[in-house]
């Protein structure tokens, strides 16, 4: 059915692809991709070839010149593919305003799903999944990232965040400052070779990625503030009060 087709490849393991995805692989007039050589090899595996169909690269920096394209196909009652290179499309990867303007301009759009590393990730952290909070990547620059912790701070959730092998143990020592011994995870590598979980305090996890750097694509978990320690916060706030009742 024309149409636009948000469709989830693997995170590593490339049999993590649903057969649905199989078929809209095999059947979409048009395949859009943000990497149009992982998508290839992605078909290659499982035995399904392009056949004169077009397969053309969308991402950020060629959206506003390729969202016409894909426009005109739908208008021409064409099926359209959308894929990440891993993973589920607009989870910290581009897709947002193509579906955005397929929608606007009254085309269906239809989900594929399939996987995600945040899911994957919450499944084995040994963290509450009952409440989660995906920030994706927070700001390269420490300051930035900082304060985008603080904001982070008072959440009642687990949060999830995407890092890269160069920057998770910074990013692991400002948020143990900032947020505490927290319980925390980090899993990296999910589906393939190396795959692997830690599970420690805050603290713990960032001094052993200062020992024993991660290496390949990486999430950091952390748990929530346990609500039954008394926090900082609230001893300052109790100090003021007392003070300024003193003072009358
Ligand atoms: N769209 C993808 C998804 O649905 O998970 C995320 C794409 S984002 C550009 C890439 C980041 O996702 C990586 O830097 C890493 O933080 C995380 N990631 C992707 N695959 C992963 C895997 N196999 N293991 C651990 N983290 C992964």
């Amino acid at each position: 059915a024309p149409g636009l087709y948000l469709v989830a490849t693997p995170i590593g393991n490339a049999r993590d692809i649903t057969l649905r995805a199989l078929d809209l692989l095999a059947s979409a007039d048009l395949l859009a991709a943000e990497d149009t050589r992982s998508l290839r090899r992605l078909m290659e595996i499982h035995g399904i070839a392009p056949a004169g169909r077009r397969v053309i690269a969308y991402h950020d920096h060629n959206g506003a010149r390729m969202r016409p394209q894909i426009l005109q196909a739908l208008a021409e009652g064409q099926s359209v593919v959308y894929a990440s290179e891993a993973g589920t499309p607009m989870i910290s990867d581009p897709g947002f305003d193509l579906a955005r303007a397929v929608t606007e301009a009254g085309f269906p759009v239809t989900s594929a799903p399939g996987p995600s590393a945040v899911v994957a990730a919450l499944t084995l952290a040994g963290l509450p999944t009952d409440r989660f909070h995906f920030a994706g990547f927070l700001p390269n620059a420490q300051g930035a990232r900082r304060k985008a912790l603080e904001g982070l701070r008072e959440l009642d959730a687990t949060l999830v965040l995407y890092e890269s092998p160069r920057r998770v143990a910074a990013l692991l020592t400002d948020a143990s400052e900032i947020l505490g011994p927290r319980p925390a995870a980090l899993c990296r590598e999910l589906t393939k070779k190396f795959e692997e979980t830690r599970r420690m305090a805050l603290p713990e996890l960032a001094a052993s990625c200062e020992s024993d750097p991660p290496k390949g694509e990486i999430v950091v978990l952390i748990g929530k503030s346990d609500s039954e320690k008394i926090k900082e916060s609230d001893v300052e706030q109790a100090v003021k009060t007392a003070l300024d009742r003193m003072s009358v």
